[in-house]
């Protein structure tokens, strides 16, 4: 079994650095390498497979179109017709449908009635809008200032027959489905969804309708980290909430082991008395513990329970998220075959000034909204606790603050990464 390479931790004299820490770029790079993408596919028809990852390249077996054609409802003329100052008269020899083609030819003097899809007859290469005419019975006028090949759709300016017009690895969205369709593909490859088993860890959890003791929460992470994994597009595993106990921690990674590809937990991930994750692991399988250069979300655990991966969260509310968002999201990624699996980020001017300390990478809740000018800024949503996960709620992005940064005032340009990304 083969273990995610050490990290060695890089020495600093930083306020808030903790020489034993991991950077987590470098995490993110161990557990790219660690992992290897499912190689299980399933033939899903191109309606059901919205979302889902492409195994495949799809090749295109036809021109989209398929024939030149007009982009507008009008005259199909040649060229060689057009006036170049005055106006001409041409007879107009036949209509040209969409899906009813003209089968004449069109020669000098000559013009056809063409619709918006109609296929373009031999002989003519230039379509006039009808606006620009006047027709009297088979009589057309028409003026100067014409273009040859105006208005004209040329076979396979679209999509080429032969060319790949989705690639393996590519998440299938709306336009993808309608692509896969104009191309005359019905199903297509698409890489198995992972299964990913969660489940919380905690004595002091509740559930929604329990009653509440003293130093009782509800549980909330299994409930954003089953918003983040749904919409991540997985097969969800709900394991519930696991107590504090030793035997009941080892029973269910091990069980989760069994019928996942991935497990995520959260809480215990920190060595607290009340911390069975940590020896658990080391027992089952080969995981490592990392102490992550980054705020919030400090400790994290990666790698391996049999063939299942295994994410151990920190049980904190942002902090969960924060971690899931920045390291399970592009390794799941990874493991379900996308190739993309870095999320977007982009500079943008910040509203507010913010106080940070050196020595860590923060992720910080922030605004993206234009200003009066329509141009765009972030705004921090104000208190940072690991435990506020209303400062989750109120944000759309994460305002990214490099590891070596301290206080930032209002008006410098920072990193944002927003939460619904890009495809
Ligand atoms: P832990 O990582 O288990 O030490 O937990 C850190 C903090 O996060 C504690 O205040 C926990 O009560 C809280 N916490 C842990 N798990 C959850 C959860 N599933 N839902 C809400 N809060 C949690
Ligand atoms: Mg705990």
């Amino acid at each position: 079994m083969t273990k995610p390479d050490e990290i060695i931790p890089d020495p600093s004299c930083m306020d808030d650095f903790d020489p034993n820490s991991v950077r987590v770029e470098q995490a993110l790079e161990r557990m790219q390498a660690f992992i290897a993408p499912i190689s299980d596919r399933v033939r899903v028809p191109v309606r059901d497979a919205l979302w889902r990852v492409l195994a495949d390249d799809v090749t295109a077996a036809i021109n989209v179109p398929n024939h030149d054609n007009s982009a507008m409802d009008g005259y199909a003329v040649a060229g060689t017709d057009l006036p170049a100052d005055g106006t001409t008269t041409l007879h107009v020899t036949g209509t040209s449908w969409a899906g009813k083609p003209f089968d004449g030819e069109v020669t000098s003097g000559n013009a056809v009635r063409i619709m918006t899809g109609g296929v373009i007859p031999a002989g003519a290469d230039t379509i006039v809008i009808q606006e620009d005419c006047e027709r009297d019975g088979d009589q057309l006028r028409i003026g100067a200032g014409h273009r040859v090949g105006q208005h004209v759709r040329t076979k396979g300016d679209d999509v080429m027959a032969g060319a790949v017009v989705l690639p393996k690895g590519k998440r299938i969205i709306p336009a993808d489905v309608g692509l896969l369709a104009t191309v005359g593909v019905g199903e297509v490859n698409c890489v198995r969804r992972p299964r990913v088993a969660f489940m919380s860890t905690g004595d002091e959890l509740r559930a929604i309708g329990e009653t509440l003791n003293t130093g009782d929460v509800y549980d909330s992470n299994r409930y954003s980290l089953h918003a983040m994994l749904e919409r991540l597009g997985v097969e969800l595993l709900d394991m519930g909430v696991i107590r504090d106990d030793r035997d009941d921690v080892r029973e269910a990674f091990s069980r989760a082991a069994k019928i996942a590809d991935a497990v995520v937990v959260s809480g215990g991930a920190s060595v607290g008395d009340a911390d069975f994750v940590h020896e658990t692991l080391n027992e089952l399988g080969t995981v490592d513990f990392w102490k992550m250069a980054m705020k919030p979300g400090r400790p994290l655990a990666f790698g391996r329970i049999d063939n299942a991966l295994f994410f151990g969260l920190p049980g904190n509310p942002v902090s969960v998220m924060v971690t899931f968002y920045q390291f399970v999201t592009p390794a799941l990624k990874r493991l379900m075959g996308l190739t993309e699996t870095m999320p977007v980020r982009m500079p943008v001017r910040l509203a507010d000034p913010i106080k940070k300390s050196p020595g860590r990478l923060e992720f910080q809740r922030g605004i993206l909204r234009p200003d009066a000018k329509g141009q765009m800024q972030v705004h921090t949503t104000g208190g940072q606790g690991s435990h506020i996960l209303t400062s989750m709620s109120r944000a759309n992005c994460f305002i990214i603050l490099p590891l070596e940064s301290g206080d930032i005032e209002a008006g410098e340009i920072v990193d944002v990464e927003p939460f619904e990304g890009l495809v």
